[in-house]
């Protein structure tokens, strides 16, 4: 596997990254295991406090330098790649705030002694990560971790090996001892190796479900713990007493930030019958209003999608899905520029027996299905694999939330696009994946909640 930046709006090849030898991941392997053992016994959380307060600070200070690093590897236009280096930083602000908070005792109410538990490390862990939001995806997982006291292998992306080394050289450089955080470019059988060696007690992937679902074999077959952030297929429902000048602000951005390739974009929008035209027409102005052109130049924007194999996928699912009935109402021609561009597209008339109806279409591409009540906008949300996100619009908070409550889903957004916050859990339910990244929910993931206890004599 060759791990190489070809920047999808040259095409060119600007980096080929060495692959990583079997002596070089078992060296990693033990100094890893090395360093648990070493925070084990000396807790160093103070340490790692500051190693991650330095690290928020040399992300806002490199910030376009990074975001640069990440447009070049994947194609995402600058200012959303700045925002994404931003977030990162924020991450770190916030697990520092918390730390103390979060890895405090428990003291359990027990009338027959007394009884703690103690938050602790597990021990190393393999974090197997996508190339979307090539600083977020390591950050999230990387920030908690670190501060319980888990160091990480990470293999990212192999479209993206220069964000993965960048944000591995800032958390050295920011102070982490050798062995927090290793950079690895390996193959899938040493990701494997990897995560049935003793020294390995878990492993978080965030990516799609053929990957998720052969790395948590892996893992359940050597009984490691696991994490799997998966795709979707949110649904986007607008209520009949939504806010139409909110729907028209948010819902363009929902589906097209990242060119669509967001594991929580809007990617049914599901709309009822009085207001389907106009929404159809708006959606429409929308998109032929996008500019494509260079990522780096802050006027674009409508990035390429982050690979020519990224590119044919899409262009193949939606001719599927034309060829099985659904309608183009927008879009879908190619577009004259040399990069991976996909031209906004948006579909209509897919019903159930398409085989696109339960697929995550990663791009800019919209499916718009029209309802004839509340009940079945909630039933055509659920009737999904997926359970990552969705949003709901209605004027009556109340409303809305009763709404989102009963779509099977891990987050749901109010009047709002999806949204990713230090301090909101993020993870889905169904294929969409299992366990919680970020929050206190997130740090929980890969802590061992140790039990102490006396019985009263
Ligand atoms: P992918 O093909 O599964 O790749 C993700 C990562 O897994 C990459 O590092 C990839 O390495 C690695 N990988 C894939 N198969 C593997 C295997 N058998 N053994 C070891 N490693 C393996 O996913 P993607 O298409 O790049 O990412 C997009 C997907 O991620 C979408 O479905 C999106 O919805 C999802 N996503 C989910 C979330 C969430 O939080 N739920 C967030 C972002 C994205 P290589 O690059 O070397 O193949």
């Amino acid at each position: 596997m060759a791990y190489q930046t070809i920047n999808p709006y040259t095409n060119e090849i600007e980096k080929t990254f060495e692959n990583t030898t079997d002596e070089e991941l078992e060296q990693t392997l033990l100094t890893a295991h090395q360093l648990y053992l070493d925070w084990r016994r000396d807790n160093n959380l103070e340490e790692r406090k500051r190693v991650i307060l330095r690290l928020g600070q040399l992300l806002r200070a490199r910030r376009t330098e990074y975001a640069t690093i990440m447009t070049r590897d994947m194609g995402k236009l600058i200012g959303e790649a700045e925002g994404e280096v931003d977030l990162c930083a924020s991450f770190c602000d916030y697990y520092v705030a918390h730390a103390d908070e979060f890895l405090a005792p428990d003291i359990i109410a027990t009338t027959t002694g007394r009884a703690k538990v103690l938050k602790q490390s597990l021990g190393v862990l393999v974090a197997v990560e996508p190339w979307n939001f090539p600083f977020y995806q390591i950050a999230r997982v990387f920030i908690p971790n670190f501060i319980i006291g888990n160091p990480m292998i990470l293999k990212d992306a192999s479209n993206c090996p220069a964000s993965a080394q960048a944000f591995a050289e800032a958390v050295k450089e920011a102070g982490a001892p050798a062995g927090s955080l290793t950079n690895l470019f390996i193959s899938y059988d040493q990701v494997n190796k990897a995560i049935a060696d003793k020294r390995v007690v878990g492993v978080c992937l965030t990516g799609s479900e053929r990957g998720g679902a052969t790395v948590a074999q892996e893992a359940g077959s050597n009984l490691k713990k696991n994490t799997m952030e998966l795709g979707g297929n949110d649904a986007f429902i607008i209520l009949a007493d939504a806010d139409w000048d909110l729907v028209k602000k948010v819902a363009p951005a929902a589906r097209l930030y990242n060119a669509g390739q967001v594991c929580t974009s809007s990617k049914r929008f599901i709309v009822l019958e009085k207001d389907y035209d106009r929404f159809l027409k708006m959606m429409k102005e929308a998109f032929s209003k996008v500019k494509m052109g260079d990522p780096l130049d802050p006027l674009t924007t409508l990035a390429p999608l982050s690979s020519k194999k990224a590119k044919e996928k899409l262009q193949a699912q939606v001719d599927l899905a034309v060829k099985n009935g659904a309608k183009v109402y927008y879009g879908n021609k190619p577009v004259d520029l040399s990069g991976q561009f996909f031209m906004p597209t948006i579909l209509t008339d897919i019903t159930p027996n398409n085989p696109i109806f339960d697929t995550e279409m990663f791009g800019p591409v919209a499916s718009v299905y029209k309802v004839k009540s509340e009940e079945e906008a909630i039933a055509l949300a659920n009737n999904s694999s997926y359970g990552l996100g969705n949003t709901v619009f209605s004027k009556d908070y109340a409303h809305a939330e009763r709404v989102a409550a009963k779509i099977e889903s891990g987050m749901s957004w109010i009047n709002a696009g999806w949204a990713s916050l230090p301090e909101l859990p993020f993870g889905g339910v169904k294929n969409s994946g299992y366990g919680r990244e970020l929050s206190s929910y997130g740090i929980d993931e890969f802590m061992n909640k140790h039990l102490i206890y006396e019985a009263r004599q």
